[in-house]
């Protein structure tokens, strides 16, 4: 079956209308189901992918993302952008004994991602609608 692929402003109304009605949703694909079934509740076919909906419920100021995290094996190398939201990383450094510094995580400032040494990769997301 074909689907369609939503404009911004529809699926910015859909996800107001989700978070007006559930205030918190505990994944991001239970947030894609819902925000499918508003779209589709005239019977269209409508689908919208995971990453899009997310940067469009934080860019547009409708939700708050928690963001849960596992650390890799990884070493954490040139990460300035935030997986989740895109927003620049701040660094957050620590006085070493020699009284120099160094840089121990990689933060977040508009969702609550984070970084330490190894490359920590996004899990889980919970969704809060964003009071004014
Ligand atoms: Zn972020």
């Amino acid at each position: 079956m074909m689907y369609k692929i939503p404009k911004n402003d529809q699926v910015i109304i859909a996800i107001r209308d989700v978070m007006a009605r559930y205030k918190v949703v505990n994944s991001q694909k239970k947030l894609k189901e819902l925000v499918e079934r508003e779209l589709n509740s005239g019977g269209e076919n409508y689908q919208v992918g995971e990453r899009r909906m997310r940067l469009l419920a934080i860019k547009e100021g409708i939700a708050q993302v928690e963001v849960y995290s596992r650390e890799t094996e990884q070493q954490k190398t040139g990460i300035t952008k935030c997986p989740v939201c895109e927003s620049k990383l701040k660094k957050s450094r620590n006085q070493t004994v020699f009284g120099g510094t160094v840089t121990l995580a990689h933060t977040c400032p508009t969702c609550t991602y984070w970084t330490g040494m190894k490359r920590r990769v996004p899990v889980r997301y919970v969704f809060t609608i964003k009071r004014r």
